[in-house]
């Protein structure tokens, strides 16, 4: 039972990626001391792969299943497997590999996105790329832990509760609402102090603050060619990381501000001259909404006697209801502390941010849409979480680095998956014969428990119908 492809016949870039990260498979040693090396590291590595790629978990049992009938199997064609081992054998081997050997496979992708010219369609500020920043949670639990987990503490049961966090790093754009994820930073328990894992409150902020730290200090060359702007949260708007920042000629920063954490800005803010510019800028259910935009360059960050300088931005929304509007906007107003009345207007949203781009009339609205662009971040993680890629699913957990290293094998899907869809044409063409994503995987899945396809632009090609396309089945 295969699929033969005669031309003429469009080729996915899917097929480059999973050779790319065979190579990688390859190239990684062998972590087994034993004799017991029936699977080579590569069948192990993307036959793991192959289940977060596809997005199901049975997976391997079907393709067995097809093995078992045609000594065959779309792990063979598809992901270059010779042969298929268990599940258990799998997780054991995966759980003595670093994660940081797949991030050669982000810089791949990277480097293909670039000399197609996508990149191109995510810049900003001219030849700037946002790198947003945030961290995540994917995995918690009160028995299972590991050598990585993070350990909270909780007071009143006398117990910890176990974890695993990463710091994602990905680029985001004003211009687009896809996010290309960057290899990430996972938080390892040994980085934080005894009483920050005791500190229920502390543990994230400090984990994510640390985690950007270490990025800052020793892994920064990886993006700088980027000419990137960080985005962040409050969190990272300190003076160490704006210092360290600082340090690289060719990056800048725009970090999300607050009253609590930036007191030294808003003692300017409040007591300077601001500029300000203001724009009806839409209709939306016969509410007008005005935008106004506010800027004060060149203010200290802290009140130290040297204190580092940075520049606010703001963008405050406000809306001109109707009477029944004011009512229900009013109700929802007492229900959150940022609804004010301004002037005759409500104010219902507003973003500040600090940056150290200087800020003009020309530049302000781009710059405050640069910091808001940072929950297509989470938008991101939105979609590991609940779009099929389950980032939270216990797939197992074990000893050491099994948690990281599948999550590193899910975010590398989404990566290939959205390098596809920005990039190649099959890919879409087949993906669009369906009404939504879940169709597509779940299409996927289905025709590779019946045929077995030489390649993945072969199901493509198969799901469009191109008429080249013949499925033959080799007993008759
Ligand atoms: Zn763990």
């Amino acid at each position: 039972m295969k699929i033969a492809i005669s031309y003429p016949y469009f080729m996915s870039v899917l097929t480059t990626y999973i050779d790319d990260m065979c190579e990688i498979s390859k190239a990684i040693p062998d972590v087994r001391r034993g004799k017991n090396c029936h699977y080579s590291m590569q069948d192990i590595i993307m036959g793991g792969f192959s289940v977060f790629f596809m997005q199901n978990p049975s997976w391997l049992a079907y393709q067995k299943l097809l093995e078992n009938q045609h000594h065959q199997t779309n792990v063979n064609t598809l992901f270059h497997c010779e042969k298929i081992a268990s599940d258990n054998h799998i997780r054991n081997i995966l759980d003595k590999i670093n994660p940081s050997q797949f991030d050669s496979m982000y810089n791949l992708i990277l480097n293909d996105l670039r000399e197609k010219g996508y990149l191109e369609k995510f810049k900003v500020l001219g030849n700037k790329t946002l790198i947003s920043v945030d961290g995540t949670t994917f995995f918690q639990s009160n028995e299972i832990c590991c050598g990585k987990c993070l350990h909270k503490y909780h007071k009143k049961t006398d117990e910890y509760e176990f974890s695993h966090m990463m710091l994602g790093l990905s680029i985001t754009s004003t211009y687009s609402k896809e996010v290309i994820p960057l290899a990430p930073i996972f938080v390892a328990n040994s980085d934080l102090s005894e009483s920050e894992r005791k500190n229920n409150t502390l543990l994230k902020q400090n984990s994510e603050y640390k985690a950007f730290k270490f990025f800052c200090e020793n892994d920064f060359s990886r993006i700088e060619s980027l000419n990137p702007v960080i985005v962040g949260d409050a969190l990272f708007g300190r003076e160490p990381i704006i210092a360290l920042l600082n340090d690289h000629s060719n990056a800048n920063f725009i970090f999300s501000c607050k009253p609590g954490s930036n007191k030294t800005v808003y003692d300017f803010v409040d007591n300077g001259d601001l500029c300000t510019y203001k724009t009806i800028k839409r209709v939306k259910s016969n509410v007008k909404e005005e935008w106004i935009y506010e800027w004060l360059n060149n203010i200290p960050l802290t009140n130290s006697q040297t204190p580092l300088r940075v520049n606010y931005i703001s963008l405050t929304i406000t809306q001109s209801p109707n009477a029944e509007q004011i009512k229900k906007l009013e109700k929802k107003a007492r229900k959150k502390s940022n609804y004010k009345t301004y002037e005759n207007f409500l104010i219902t949203k507003k973003f500040d941010f600090i940056t150290d781009i200087d800020v003009s009339e020309e530049n302000i609205e781009e710059l405050i849409a640069c910091g808001r662009s940072r929950w297509s971040l989470e938008n991101e993680f939105n979609s590991l979480k609940t779009r099929g890629y389950n980032f939270e699913h216990n797939y197992g957990h074990g000893k050491l680095n099994l948690s990281n290293v599948i999550a590193t094998f899910i975010l590398l899907s989404f990566l290939m998956h959205t390098a596809a869809s920005l990039t190649d044409e099959l890919y879409n063409l087949a993906k669009n014969e369906f009404s939504n994503r879940k169709y597509f995987f779940h299409s996927l899945f289905l025709l590779t428990q019946i045929f077995i396809f030489s390649d993945f632009s072969s199901i493509f090609n198969v799901i469009i119908g191109n008429k080249s396309c013949n499925i033959y089945n080799d007993s008759s």
